[in-house]
């Protein structure tokens, strides 16, 4: 056993309030109902996943809610295109809406902004993972016709001869969404129509807020171990900084992942997360390191 260790958990790390209201949610109807579908992940967590889950909640697929009828499905927090909506009121499925304000108040915006009369012609542009829950929410308010953008490289998909009007997902990494609204400028400059351009502020406050407090976490400790599911957007943002900030960062699913983190005596240590890490995780994180027999 490692002597005299300092083990910190960053106390802004853990969930953002859009996961904790919807994860608020199913464990209130699972205490009514002990059973409740919830589409597609409640959290991009493995471990919170599984906690709810001895709990009743039964995570389906798109095909899987497409067969059901008459029962109750949870949305969760990344929100769901119109579609959803859509065959829940064909199926008479009764849908619980936990979509983050937020990623609501985004969808409603892409929605106007792709209806707007003087917008016919115009292009809606999503900065955001490709095939991500969110950004496929996003796209369906623009019945699939919005670009999503991925990489910089995506770029050659705008018409610069059109407007356009760019959205970013809620998490995506800021610096690159500035660095793309640069590019995309710039090219509207040379084809003579910068006017055509406008790009809205849409990533999420929880997010940037976090991404500079971590930044200065992380340089606090001689290591990090930043705690997230692998599948989670500002999980792999937020270590990509945590690991800029400070070198010995270890990214850390499982528990069991501690074996490859090299202890020394007399470390400190810093323990953090992403949006959707839970804090009994972080908390069961440190009681290892402290005590690792247990
Ligand atoms: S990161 Fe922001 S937008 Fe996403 S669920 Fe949390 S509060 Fe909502």
């Amino acid at each position: 056993m490692k002597k005299n260790i300092q083990v910190t958990i960053d106390e802004h790390s853990g969930f953002c309030f859009g996961v904790i209201n919807t994860i608020k949610r199913a464990e209130t109807l699972l205490a009514q109902t002990r059973k409740l579908y919830c589409l597609g992940d409640i959290v991009h967590n493995n471990e919170e996943v599984q906690r709810l889950t001895d709990m009743g909640l039964v995570i389906i697929t798109k095909e899987e809610f497409r067969q059901l009828h008459d029962t109750t499905v949870l949305i969760r927090a990344h929100g769901e295109p119109p579609e959803t909506y859509r065959i829940a009121q064909e199926r008479n499925i009764q849908l619980v809406d936990g979509t983050c304000p937020v990623v609501l108040a985004l969808q409603k915006n892409i929605k106007n902004s792709f209806e707007a009369p003087d917008f016919k012609e115009g292009q809606i542009l999503i900065f955001g993972k490709k095939g991500h829950a969110e950004v496929v929410g996003l796209a369906g308010q623009t019945n699939n016709k919005g670009i999503v953008i991925s990489s910089i490289k995506d770029i050659e998909l705008i018409d610069f001869q059109k407007p356009a009007k760019l959205y970013s997902q809620t998490t995506q990494n800021h610096d690159e969404y500035l660095a793309l609204i640069d590019e995309i400028g710039k090219r509207y400059r040379e084809a003579g129509h910068e006017d055509f351009f406008t790009h809205y502020d849409t990533i999420c406050h929880s997010v940037v807020n976090r991404a500079k407090q971590l930044t200065h976490f992380a340089s606090l400790f001689d290591k990090i171990i930043f705690v997230s599911g692998e599948q989670s957007s500002n999980g792999l943002y937020l270590f990509k900084l945590c690991k800029q900030a400070n070198p010995h960062s270890y990214f850390l699913t499982h528990l069991e992942d501690l074996q490859v983190v090299p202890i020394n005596d007399h470390d400190t240590i810093g323990i953090c997360g992403a949006t959707s890490t839970p804090m009994w995780l972080m908390e069961q994180v440190k009681q290892q390191l402290l005590d690792p027999l247990k």
